[in-house]
């Protein structure tokens, strides 16, 4: 067995557990595979395992990618999310190329992604991304301005917004990985209060994701635990 096929069997075995422990199935975790640094052949690798959804970070790897593994893969059926920053003049090749984005925080760049979608390829799954980590972050839109982002986005014509995701603090203390998955759990749970039909929660790393799961993640990104350390240039 492969290094990557074997270490998709541990993941898979963690998050089996922490779905037990906290008495979820295993059906309501999605494992995201992310590929960010590695080469095709690692994409190519955990899709010979079974993993069939991976999320990257940097467009023009990511476009890289997708094209080789439909030109050697064509009748694969692989989700492609993107998790990276968004530059504005960037939103086309995303809204063509994947099939969720994880990472808006900004109207502006959802008005761009619904207007550029390809509607042959029926609605783009957004999640909005938040920072829960306060000033520890930049990124991700603010507890303060999410509601009206989140209703804004929700009206979108080819956007689905599907839900949030955040990338907190890190921290080794359990509780304190907890403490902050809750605050974005409690932020979807007022959402949908108020009206929007959101079903997903994109938290947790190879770092924290028993604490992401016990919490209601609904997809979890896993990198290093999958394809190992990362090395940049
Ligand atoms: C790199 C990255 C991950 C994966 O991180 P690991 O710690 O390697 O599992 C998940 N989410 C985002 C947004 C990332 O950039």
């Amino acid at each position: 067995m492969s290094i990557i096929a074997a270490n998709l069997q541990a993941v898979e075995a963690t998050i089996e557990t922490a779905v037990q422990a906290v008495e979820r199935t295993r059906s309501e975790v999605q494992l995201l595979a992310v590929s960010k640094t590695f080469p095709v052949e690692a994409v190519l690798e955990a899709m010979a395992a079974g993993q069939a959804a991976f999320g990257e970070n940097y467009l023009q790897e990511a476009l890289e990618k997708i094209a080789h593994v439909a030109r050697a893969q064509p009748d694969s059926k692989i989700e492609w999310h993107f998790i990276g920053p968004i530059q504005s003049n960037k939103t086309r090749p995303i809204a063509a190329s994947f099939d969720w984005v994880h990472t808006v925080e900004r109207l502006k760049i959802a008005q761009r992604l619904s207007e550029q979608r390809p509607p042959e390829l029926g609605p783009l799954n957004i999640c909005l991304q938040v920072n829960i980590s306060g000033e520890a972050s930049k990124s991700g839109a603010s507890e303060a301005e999410l509601p009206e982002l989140a209703r804004a986005v929700a009206q979108l014509p080819n956007l689905r917004l599907r839900g949030l995701m955040a990338i907190p603090e890190q921290a080794s203390d359990p509780a304190q990985q907890r403490a902050a998955f809750a605050r974005l759990r409690k932020l979807s749970d007022t959402l949908r209060a108020g009206g929007l039909a959101l079903d997903t929660l994109s938290m947790g790393m190879s770092g924290d994701m028993d604490a992401a799961i016990a919490e209601g993640a609904t997809i979890v990104r896993i990198g290093s635990a999958i394809f190992g350390a990362r090395h940049y240039e």
